[in-house]
């Protein structure tokens, strides 16, 4: 072999070496977080679970029925519930933002105020969001940006039809929705008591902490896209930590049953951190 095919050889042979290289996925990603390490603090992804996912009625109750389940379950709130008028302008404005922003658009969303001196937010199926005077009094645009963006996210997941979905009540309850042309009739009065106690129970809008980790993903990540700042969501979470440490009994089950806030502030960091690189 001369001198000249051996240097061709070398050259064709790191040639190779190049190109598998850049074209193994591990090499890729052992750079991204390479990249990561050197622009924010490392942890791991706390929503890795949740990048990809596709949401959908799928297997779930069809959209047409959430939306009469909606409507039947919001009536049961208004009796639990005293609804006002007050700031009402407001959290309407600030929340078809994010449901524009969010990825489910195309349902016809309903913000509404309770009055009560408890911190809450919850949704329920059907588009319906509801947060109190208290959390109005106690958030900004921007925080209150956050919690209505992290409602839509449970909405945009699905997140209580998939509770309603593992209950023994579904089988009865979407059968009677099936078969529900308005709201007055006995079906509507038998949907309506086992909705009542759903309501009272609390069991469409109390969430597990992965769902609540999957809308706080969400709804973080709507938000520049609503016109929100992202930092919102953890200036309400401090707001939240310190009450929390003040007089917990202020705190509604939105806020009590979710990860802890300082978790929560962590996580969202990490992903404001995130979607600064992009
Ligand atoms: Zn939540």
């Amino acid at each position: 072999m001369n001198r000249s095919n051996l240097h061709s050889k070398l050259i064709r042979l790191l040639l190779i070496i190049i190109i598998s290289a850049v074209a193994a996925p591990g090499f890729l990603a052992t750079r991204t977080i390479a990249n990561g390490v050197a622009a924010v603090p490392q942890y791991d992804d706390p929503y890795s679970d949740f990048r990809n996912a596709r949401y959908s009625n799928a297997g779930l109750l069809n959209e047409r029925d959430e939306i009469k389940l909606g409507a039947q379950l919001h009536r049961e709130v208004t009796k639990k519930y005293n609804l006002t008028d007050v700031g009402l302008d407001r959290v309407d404005r600030i929340g078809q933002r994010c449901a524009r922003a969010s990825l489910r658009p195309s349902l016809v969303y309903k913000f509404h105020v309770i009055q009560g001196r408890e911190i809450n937010g919850f949704s329920i199926p059907g588009g319906h969001v509801y947060v109190t005077t208290a959390l109005l009094r106690l958030a900004n645009d921007n925080e209150l940006g956050a919690v209505l963006c992290h409602e839509v996210g449970h909405l945009v997941a699905r997140h209580s039809l998939q509770t309603l979905k593992k209950s023994k009540e579904y089988d009865d309850i979407a059968n009677s929705l099936g078969n529900l042309t308005g709201v007055a009739g006995s079906i509507a009065h038998d949907l309506g008591v086992s909705l009542g106690q759903i309501v009272g129970a609390g069991m469409l809008t109390i969430h597990s902490r992965d769902e609540e980790r999957e809308a706080d993903f969400l709804g973080v990540r709507t938000m520049p896209g609503a016109g929100l700042d992202p930092q919102g969501m953890i200036t309400i979470f401090q707001k939240l930590l310190r009450i929390e440490e003040r007089d917990s009994d202020l705190l509604g089950s939105l806020f009590s049953d979710h990860p802890d806030a300082q978790e929560r502030i962590e996580n969202t960091k990490y992903e404001i951190a995130r979607m600064k690189r992009r």
